[in-house]
């Protein structure tokens, strides 16, 4: 071992106390401790913290971070401190003095980290501030956003460049985790890092259970997801429009799960507000648009919810990634139906943008259709997709692993809605949306029908053999497939160039059955059961908790609430679940014991250990817990989940928006 590895080695002890280093960490370590550059592609939860805060640690000087998210400044330094890290920011949150006292400490070489909104770095006043002081290493965190295709460009982005020109001797470290090869061409020439080594990690998060599900009555769908496998979880359910997301929050509020809305309509303190309760409560469900969820490092989010197609797969990843960065159990959910494809597909269409900027996005689009109807592994695809290998044996923790869904021949199917579509413009110079299509092969004399004649077309009622919902997963999958095609505003169908093959019989469809009965439940076994509305205990987090350390597990749980509350910082920042777990499941009798387990480093353990403890031995040890809650005698803890979670917080004034700096104040303010 060199002298780096074990200094690093030894941070990672002392400060985080964690046994080993994960994955690329040791060797992204090793290399920018040496001086060298790095661009980092890491999942979320994969640990890229680590990556640029042992190297701060490990090298003199402070370590400079660079970070679009000035709301989560805070809680980043908050939970540094914790740890006994001297962290530090520098945003226009602050007052003159409280930047000053920053300024002063840096300036001291009093601080380890130090986080930096791109806005102020570009300020002549902040460089010229730096380069009075000793820097260690620049990390450049969210590097996608210098991509100017992506929906998170920062234009101030683009001056980090001049960080290797003016400081040549100190390492960089550029972290994303947007996976594709492009955005990381881009990140490489746009930062002027053409000397970085790269590094590559596995894209695969194999705790999220990834599930697509046919699109029926969507809210209630949710609605028993929620009931059924993440009661009192924390979770995000993402919509595509500032409409549905308040109507789903109001509506999942109404029947007993607290959901709060967020989205760019809201005002900035409102959304300040809202996004501080979901980092800071057990078990809050936020309803956002994609305008919700960059940085946000919460690691107990149990679940996110689709309830509308996301654009990309790259976007699906990302914001399905934001579940289970602990590593525990979390379900990815979405509900996608023929609505959406059409939605999308005018989305693109009636956009904004030139000829290649649709091209691109049909092309994000067929990607995403792709996945939601395949027949194959999910997890595989989204894996081939950003160039990484998947098991060809399966994940066996994806729908189509755990149900494997049917396929039939529906050329016969593809012929019928293709020349019923063919019929109409030929013989009547006319386009119609789905429903009508529909309608006319099932031989349904509605209004519309008997309006414009069409139980005189020879294609008129036959399709009798298939339901309407079978009907429009046909024309669903030859959307998705580009077999059909959906025009101007009110969504017509009309054919493709691919179209003609089928109706030559030139080529056969296959198409995947659509389950009679969707799929609601986690098939994995280990379902909850007997949990009450709303009732705001993590359920996944205890599940595979053997019962008797439950009771226990939830002491914990309210003590740190307590904690939390006590300081002002959000639970996972005291320990997260995942080390409350492992402290239940070795039952430590003494400080001492403590501080073997992972996540309990020197600073933690000084600060909780005789706390934690005293929980555990009020408990009288794990059979002593057992017993207590089996004869139902196990008293509520003093403060239990759905208690806390309502607690009184004054402080959300001081929440700062989830927005971009505004201009900064002139220098000689
Ligand atoms: P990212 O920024 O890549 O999304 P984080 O840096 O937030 O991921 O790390 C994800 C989680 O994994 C955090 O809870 C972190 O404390 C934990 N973690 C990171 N590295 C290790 C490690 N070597 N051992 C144990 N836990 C780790
Ligand atoms: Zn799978």
């Amino acid at each position: 071992m060199t002298v780096t590895q074990s200094e690093a080695l030894a941070a990672l002890h002392r400060v985080f106390g964690y046994e080993a280093f994960r994955g690329e960490q040791e060797a992204v370590i090793e290399h920018v401790v040496a001086g060298g550059d790095a661009v980092v592609l890491m999942p979320t939860g994969g640990g890229k913290s680590l990556c640029y805060q042992i190297p701060a640690l490990v090298r003199p000087g402070t370590g400079v971070v660079v970070s679009p998210l000035i709301a989560l400044m805070q809680d980043q330094v908050d939970a540094l401190r914790a740890l006994g890290v001297r962290a530090g920011f520098m945003n226009s949150t602050q007052d003159f003095d409280e930047r000053r006292v920053v300024e002063a400490e840096f300036l001291a070489g009093e601080l380890d980290l130090l986080y930096l909104a791109p806005e102020r770095l570009r300020l002549d006043s902040t460089l010229d501030l730096l380069s009075r002081g000793k820097i260690s290493v620049f990390a450049i965190d969210e590097a996608h956003c210098v991509s100017q295709w992506g929906h998170d460009f920062r234009p101030d982005y683009l001056m980090l460049s001049l960080l290797g020109e003016r400081w040549p001797d100190v390492p960089r470290i550029a972290l994303t985790a947007t996976a594709t090869h492009a955005t990381h061409r881009e990140i490489t020439e746009r930062l002027n890092m053409p000397t970085a080594r790269h590094f590559v990690a596995s894209f695969d998060r194999p705790n999220i259970q990834y599930r697509i599900v046919p699109k029926a009555d969507p809210r209630k769908q949710l609605l028993s997801f929620l009931r059924e496998e993440h009661p009192g979880d924390a979770g995000i359910v993402y919509c595509l429009s500032r409409n549905s997301v308040e109507k789903t929050a109001e509506f999942l509020t109404r029947n007993g799960i607290e959901a709060v809305p967020y989205h760019a309509g809201l005002d900035a303190g409102t959304r300040a507000a809202h996004q501080a309760r979901f980092l800071r409560e057990d078990g809050l469900v936020v309803v956002a648009t994609i305008a919700f969820g960059m940085g946000i490092d919460k690691p107990d989010v149990r679940f996110v919810a689709h309830l509308d197609l996301p654009k990309s797969v790259e976007g699906y990843y990302q914001e399905t990634g934001r579940a289970g960065r602990d590593g525990l159990p979390s379900t990815a959910w979405m509900a996608y139906g023929l609505g959406d494809v059409i939605q999308q597909r005018k989305l693109i269409q009636s956009g904004e943008g030139d000829e290649s900027f649709r091209r691109r996005a049909g092309q994000h689009l067929d990607a995403m259709l792709a996945l939601c109807e395949t027949v194959r592994c999910r997890r595989g695809q989204l894996l081939a997709y950003f160039g990484q290998d998947p098991d060809p044996a399966g994940c066996g923790n994806c729908d189509t692993c755990l149900t494997p869904p049917e396929t039939w021949d529906g050329t016969v199917a593809a012929q019928k809605v293709l020349s019923t579509v063919v019929r109409l413009q030929r013989e009547r110079g006319q386009k119609f949306g789905a429903v009508q299509i529909v309608d006319i092969l099932l031989g349904r004399r509605t209004a519309k029908v008997i309006q414009f004649d069409h139980d005189q077309l020879s294609v008129f009622g036959i399709g009798e053999e298939l339901t309407e919902a079978e009907w429009r997963g046909v024309v669903r999958q030859l959307l998705a497939q580009g077999l059909l095609a959906v025009e101007g505003e009110y969504g017509t169908l009309v054919l493709t160039e691919a179209s003609g093959a089928v109706l030559r019989r030139e080529r056969e469809v296959p198409l995947r059955k659509e389950p009679k009965k969707p799929v609601t439940s986690r098939s994995g076994g280990s379902g909850p059961s007997g949990s009450g509305r709303g009732e705001r205990k993590a359920k996944a987090a205890a599940a595979e908790l053997p019962a008797a350390l439950v009771p226990a597990f939830e002491a914990l749980r309210a003590w740190r609430a307590e904690q939390a509350r006590e300081q002002g910082v959000p639970a996972y920042v005291i320990f997260h679940d995942a080390t409350l777990r492992e402290i239940v499941t070795v039952w430590p009798t003494s400080v001492a014991e403590l501080g073997g387990i992972s996540g309990v480093g020197e600073k933690k353990l000084a600060t909780y250990g005789e706390g934690v403890v005293a929980v555990l031995g009020a408990l009288g040890g794990p059979s002593g817990a057992a017993v207590e809650a089996e004869a139902g005698r196990a008293e509520a803890p003093p403060h239990a989940a759905g208690e806390e979670a309502r607690g009184d917080r004054g402080d959300q004034e001081d929440w700062p928006g989830f927005e971009t700096e505004p201009e900064p104040e002139p220098d000689w303010a």
